[in-house]
């Protein structure tokens, strides 16, 4: 098989007064850049369960996602690129016209399947999986947002290599499935602490899932900075965002990113971070709009 194109992506340093009275040394690895289509922490969820269909002799992936889903949106570029034929579940109805999600998607040959709410809620039933391969045949099968051992074993890596490329106290990222900290706990030594910022209300089930990956216990999860909920948003986090990307040209995505990033500021006024302290965020996309 051959390999995805990866792009080795910058670490910049954000100056802020804030951080400087604050004594926070703040780095941001720009992984949103490591590859033209893809964006971000989806490369790595991807990367071994692509090597894994084609080691199983795979010619069709299958996967599920809602219509604004980065999941569907990184999957359908990736395999278009290594040549997989691609089922894309998605939940609802088709409407027309597509958007820009699902009509990339589309355009890299993903072949869109629409079923009802209720019918997604079942998706990891055996009944319905079957009902998939009557339709569409022998397949490899990625779970929504990716989300499995090997999306972790591939962040893992990512995470590891981080360690050989600086050094830091503190690492920070958006939580969506928990697939993606779940990689970096598994891939840092335990004198980091890791802090995940979840997108989503609620989501304090996510401790469990992260704990069937890693039993490592440096990490922490931060419920206050979801703004109503997945895909939310309120007046004080879309003018932080535009203040912030103002003052520090890095693009943010409402989703995760933007959260993610109010949460730290916060925290940094807080005084939650030890002073003389490096503390890396991990940009993890979610700007395939933008690009
Ligand atoms: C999917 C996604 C996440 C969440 O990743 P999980 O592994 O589901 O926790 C975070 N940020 C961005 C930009 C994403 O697209």
């Amino acid at each position: 098989m051959k390999a995805l194109t990866y792009n080795q992506a910058p670490i910049t340093e954000l100056r802020d007064s804030l951080l400087e009275e604050a004594s926070i040394r703040l780095l941001i690895k720009c992984e949103y850049l490591n590859h033209p289509l893809v964006s971000g922490n989806k490369w790595w969820k991807l990367k071994y369960n692509l090597v894994e269909a084609a080691r199983l002799g795979k010619k069709r992936l299958l996967t599920f996602g809602g219509a604004y889903s980065n999941h569907i949106y990184a999957t359908a570029a990736t395999a278009n690129e290594l040549g997989f034929e691609l089922v894309g579940i998605i939940r609802g109805e088709e409407t027309l016209p597509l958007n820009s999600t699902l009509a990339f998607a589309k355009g890299k040959g993903m072949q869109l399947h629409y079923v009802t709410r209720e019918d997604y809620r079942k998706k990891t039933e055996p009944d319905f999986q079957k009902k998939l391969t009557d339709l569409f045949g022998d397949f490899y099968l990625i779970p929504e947002g990716g989300t499995n051992e090997l999306a972790v074993k591939g962040v893992a890596e990512f995470a590891n290599s981080l360690l050989r490329e600086l050094k830091f106290d503190y690492l920070s990222l958006p939580v969506g499935t928990g697939g993606t900290i779940a990689g970096i706990i598994s891939g840092l030594d335990a004198e980091k602490k890791i802090i995940g910022f979840p997108a989503l209300k609620g989501a304090q089930f996510l401790e469990r899932e992260i704990r069937t990956y890693t039993d490592k216990e440096n990490w922490q999860l931060m419920y206050d900075y979801h703004f109503g909920g997945y895909a939310k948003s309120t007046k004080e986090l879309t003018d932080f965002m535009e203040q912030f990307e103002r003052a520090h040209n890095i693009p943010l995505d409402p989703i995760y990113t933007a959260k993610m990033m109010f949460g730290i500021f916060d925290l940094v006024k807080q005084g939650f971070f030890k002073r003389g302290s490096t503390l890396l965020i991990v940009h993890t996309g979610g700007l395939q709009d933008r690009l």
